[in-house]
């Protein structure tokens, strides 16, 4: 079975966000459990709590299929000490929030290195620069650290492949799978695929031939037992171009066909499929329409 749903809103307060998810016909959603463009959140109350759970059970929705995403603040790959330590500290409150709310995952963007290595030339070392390099082991010690802070939680970080704009890390699936080999508690992680990133960040999804090698690829590099959630977005940039902008379904370069392949793909089952796209006046009809795709 297929759960499609869109990243809605939470204002007013996370108890909103089922409610909003109901509204547009939607079997899964993504929130976020605090303002995503500030550091300090005031700590959720035991009422928001307690009607988050009972809005939740009232959509339908299953805890399983809710894939909230941190603040785009956060930089667990970031290169000065205490801007790191800022960001550990922000992750680690967001995983505690995950665990409040009872859900079960953590979805984010690895991080980026902001060029501010100094010692490093860009040498290439294979598919990744050294700078790169650097980040990503960063990154791996911020996660085992914030799985290390929560020991008692089971809320599984879902690292999320990026369109590889700026100095942002987690284009390749080389990237993901290099994170995920120095985890030391696997069951605490996992991966989020957003389409328009993987297309920007140069692979192809638009034929039935490209999306089987793309992810023939992942197989063989992350594996799909890693696989806990897609984003389901149309791309305005075109293939490999490094750019991160979504476009709504079928009005961007990736036309219709992925999307068609991916709710017909088993691998995609019993995963939240979250909509990014840009005009959520039309999400009700976009989950319409992915649904429609099935057996087509
Ligand atoms: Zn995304
Ligand atoms: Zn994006």
């Amino acid at each position: 079975m297929k759960f499609v749903g869109a990243h809605v809103s939470a204002s007013g307060g996370v108890q909103n966000a089922p409610l909003n998810a109901m509204k547009i016909g939607a079997k899964a959603f993504a929130l976020f459990t605090k303002n995503q463009r500030q550091w300090k959140a005031k700590p959720l109350t035991m009422l928001e709590i307690d009607e988050f759970k009972i809005n939740l059970a009232k959509s339908g929705i299953s805890s399983k299929h809710v894939l909230p995403h941190d603040s785009y603040l956060i930089n667990l790959g970031h290169p000065e000490s205490d801007k790191l330590e800022q960001s550990l500290e922000a992750f680690i409150d967001e995983i505690h929030r995950c665990d409040q709310l009872g859900l079960e995952m953590l979805n984010f963007h690895p991080g980026s290195h902001l060029k501010k290595f100094s010692k490093h030339e860009k040498e290439d070392i294979g598919y990744v620069t050294q700078v790169e390099n650097d980040c990503l082991k960063i990154i791996a010690n911020s996660m085992n650290e914030a799985i290390e802070a929560t020991s008692k939680s089971t809320v599984k970080l879902i690292i999320e492949n990026t369109a590889g704009q700026g100095s942002n890390l987690g284009y390749k699936f080389e990237h993901l799978a290099y994170i995920i080999d120095r985890i030391e508690d696997k069951s605490r992680v996992g991966v989020c695929l957003d389409t328009c990133h993987t297309f920007t960040a140069g692979y192809d999804l638009r034929t039935k031939e490209a999306y089987e090698k793309t992810m023939g690829e992942f197989e063989n590099i992350v594996g799909f037992k890693y696989l806990c959630g897609m984003h389901l977005n149309d791309s305005k940039p075109p293939l490999g171009s490094r750019v991160d902008r979504h476009a709504s379904l079928g009005k961007g370069e990736l036309g219709w066909e992925p999307f068609r392949l991916i709710m017909n793909d088993k691998r995609m089952d019993d995963i939240p499929l979250i909509l990014e796209t840009i005009d959520e006046t039309i999400w009700a009809q976009e989950i319409k329409q992915l649904y429609a795709l099935i057996g087509k």
